[in-house]
């Protein structure tokens, strides 16, 4: 078993673990900040709402009937400063500038002065929206102890004299910055751990749970996989259609298919070539037992042996002779056929002129026989796209078998018709027939019918013609009847 079978599953829980620990941070990240800011601007908008009208306050009791605090266009500073040191007594956290009606500022109090480089205008825009909306809306003013941030205020306009200005009070003033920070702060790595660990152990449940059902069918498949790594050939994914990676899963079901597929067709393939080699050692055997019997006679008996005798005997000799180099050259030509070492060379050729030659060449042996020999509506001349030199192979293995097994007196006939964009080529006799349960058998190699005929040849005649077809993309059919004949069809491609 390899490592990256071994692995396979591990490193993906691994994997899925590390996405889930990171999603599960940044929420939980993502949580304590959220929750951190609007805790901090809730706490900030319910100051401002609950202190929204102090400013105005402040203006309307504590002033409009005591001493003015503008006086001369100055400041009332004993006065004023009085009475916000009193609040800033009660509540720490405020600062109180008395600003002109231009912003800028007229005189502060505030109870820290350590590290103020006060700024000396604030912006008008949030103090008068402020004050035209009665402090009813959440509002962020300039914080003139850090131009950096903005913060929550009460503001309120003032008429004294004539001379106009704003009371801005700054509600989340230095020391209620200080105090709030820190408490924040606190109740942020509360929050933050809290946070962590909840959905760390929520996590850890949902986590182990979803991985085990995520990963329950690639358990599965991977199960099956090693099955029929380890043999098991009918080991098959059950289900494909609702496992979760069905893609798979077919995948895989189609992959033992076409691997069982090739295992068998390589043992039938096998089975053939045994078949083969115990054929041709018997076919090759009995001529050669023939010419070796007829020889040691002629050698041993040559005196007294008459010329005739002698000439019977090497005739025979003669014709096994044949019989042995036919077979040979069958054999290496369907040898080569079925390697698929023939590369078919297509060109356009009369196949109509092919078949006057061959009808020529045959004449004779079919004169003897007694048998007839012609060609039907042989009067057009048909053109086709083929291999030349295998066509009259096929041919003539075809007109060969045709002759051979037909009766004297009988007759064979070649016919050419053009069908659409084909030559159909038929080879008809009145022969002895093929009987029909052996029909689909005969383009075997070495499926011979009547076995026991004395005709019988090779039984490569016919295979080697089916492969020749095969090169040319086509196919070749038998119609026949026992005792009436048969017929051989196939077409080719007419040349344009
Ligand atoms: P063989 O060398 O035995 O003729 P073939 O491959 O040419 O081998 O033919 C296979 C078998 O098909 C033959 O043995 C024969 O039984 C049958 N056959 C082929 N052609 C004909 C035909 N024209 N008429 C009758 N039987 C035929």
């Amino acid at each position: 078993m390899s490592t990256s079978e071994k692995t396979l599953t591990p490193r993906l829980v691994k994997k899925l673990w590390v996405a889930f620990i990171s999603i599960i941070f940044l929420m939980g990240a993502s949580y304590v900040f959220i929750t951190g800011y609007f805790a901090n601007k809730y706490n900030q908008a319910t100051a401002q709402r609950v202190n929204s009208n102090i400013a105005n306050h402040i203006i309307e009791e504590k002033f409009q009937n005591a001493s003015p605090f503008l006086e001369d266009g100055s400041v009332n500073k004993p006065l004023f400063g009085d009475l916000m040191h009193d609040m800033m007594a009660v509540n720490r956290s405020i600062e109180v500038y008395l600003l002109d009606d231009k912003g800028g500022i007229l005189y502060s109090v505030v109870l820290d002065h350590s590290d103020d480089a006060p700024a000396k205008k604030v912006s008008l825009a949030p103090i008068q929206s402020f004050i035209a909306d009665k402090g009813a809306n959440y509002i962020l003013g300039d914080n003139p102890r850090n131009a950096n941030t903005k913060t929550i205020f009460s503001a309120a306009a003032f008429d004294q004299n004539g001379r106009k200005g704003y009371m801005y009070i700054i509600l989340a003033g230095k020391e209620f910055q200080l105090v709030s920070d820190n408490l924040l702060g606190q109740y942020f790595i509360k929050l933050g751990i809290g946070t962590t660990l909840l959905t760390m152990l929520f996590a850890l449940l949902v986590g182990l749970s979803s991985i085990w059902f995520l990963t329950k069918n690639l358990r599965l498949i991977t199960g099956i996989v090693r099955r029929f790594q380890e043999g098991d050939l009918n080991a098959r994914i059950k289900n494909p259609e609702k496992s979760d990676i069905e893609v798979f899963a077919n995948s895989f079901n189609d992959m033992a298919d076409t691997i069982v597929g090739n295992i068998d067709q390589m043992k039938s393939v096998d089975t053939l070539r045994r078949e083969l080699i115990a054929n041709v050692s018997h076919d090759l055997r009995t001529p050669l037992a023939v010419l070796k019997g007829y020889v040691e006679t002629l050698q041993m008996k040559k005196d007294s042996l008459s010329e005739s005798e002698k000439e019977e005997y090497l005739d025979i000799t003669h014709s096994n002779i044949d019989k042995l180099s036919k077979l040979i050259n069958q054999l290496f030509e369907y040898s080569k056929l079925e390697a698929e070492q023939v590369t078919p060379v297509k060109e356009p050729f009369s196949i109509t002129e092919l078949s006057y030659d061959l009808i020529a060449k045959f004449k004779v042996i079919a004169a003897q026989k007694n048998i007839s020999l012609a060609l039907d509506k042989g009067e057009e001349n048909s053109m086709v796209f083929a291999d030349v030199s295998l066509v009259e192979r096929a041919l003539q293995n075809l007109i060969e078998n045709a002759i051979k097994y037909t009766q004297s007196d009988g007759s064979v006939t070649l016919s050419i018709t053009r069908k659409g964009k084909n030559i159909e080529i038929n080879i008809t006799d009145t022969g002895s027939g093929i009987p029909k349960n052996e029909q689909p058998f005969i383009f075997d190699r070495f499926k011979q019918v009547n076995k026991n005929s004395k005709k019988q040849g090779s039984g490569l005649g016919l295979a080697i013609v089916k492969k020749i077809m095969d090169l040319h993309g086509t196919t070749i059919t038998v119609l026949s009847k026992p005792k009436e004949g048969s017929s051989f069809v196939f077409n080719l491609p007419v040349a344009l």
